[in-house]
């Protein structure tokens, strides 16, 4: 899953408005922002196999340290103490969310991956592989983002440029969905990265911007 995250992290900006957005937009993608650079130090491991799924062409067949659900279990636990120890006045209920939203992540893969997703290690591997329904697969992303971000802007102002922000995210998930598959494993996880961090400086702005 891709955009869909997102809509987890406006649900929970809602729930905690204390929480700034672009902290839960990295919280949502933190398991995909670690495996960028595992990937591209060679740790966990992508072969593109154009044609591997109906909708990408990603084998992901290694990576046990970001998306097992061990690991996600330990990363959420881990971003939940890194929020309480960097926000000392948040209280404890915001930490929690933070670290939902970073194990909502696995569960989301879960729903769209196929089964690639090892519980432990690199084994007993699941996942229910809606990719190879696209059609169903976008439109689930899309109704998770726009869902969850109306239920944000229904009290905020300035809702025109977070809406063309969404559009703008839909456009690039489904260029990745049906436009060329990416050049290499490296290329693949280095325009994630890069695409990740430039949602949050835009979600960031994009904030700041609507505060009346
Ligand atoms: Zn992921």
């Amino acid at each position: 899953m891709f955009v869909g995250h997102y809509g987890v992290s406006f649900a929970a900006k809602r729930a905690e408005p204390a929480i700034p957005l672009w902290v839960l937009f990295i919280a949502v993608q933190l398991l995909d922002v670690l495996w960028a650079p595992f990937v591209l130090l060679g740790i966990e491991k992508v072969r593109i196999v154009p044609g591997f799924t109906a909708s990408n062409p990603l084998d992901l067949y290694y990576m046990p340290y970001t998306h097992s659900l061990v690991a996600a279990i330990g990363w959420s636990v881990v971003a939940f103490l890194a929020y309480r120890l960097a926000v000392r006045s948040a209280p404890p209920r915001a930490a929690a969310i933070v670290g939902l939203a970073v194990f909502s992540h696995w569960v989301l893969d879960f729903l769209v991956h196929r089964p690639d997703l090892p519980l432990y290690d690199n084994t007993a591997k699941v996942g229910l592989g809606l990719w190879n329904l696209p059609a169903l697969a976008l439109g689930l992303e899309a109704l998770l983002l726009f869902g969850a971000m109306w239920l944000y802007l229904r009290h905020t102002a300035r809702r025109t440029a977070m809406l063309a922000f969404g559009v703008v995210m839909l456009a690039i998930q489904a260029y990745v969905f049906f436009g060329p598959p990416p050049a290499s494993d490296k290329a693949a996880a280095a325009t994630a990265l890069i695409a990740y961090a430039v949602f949050a400086v835009v979600v960031r702005a994009l904030e700041r911007r609507a505060v009346p």
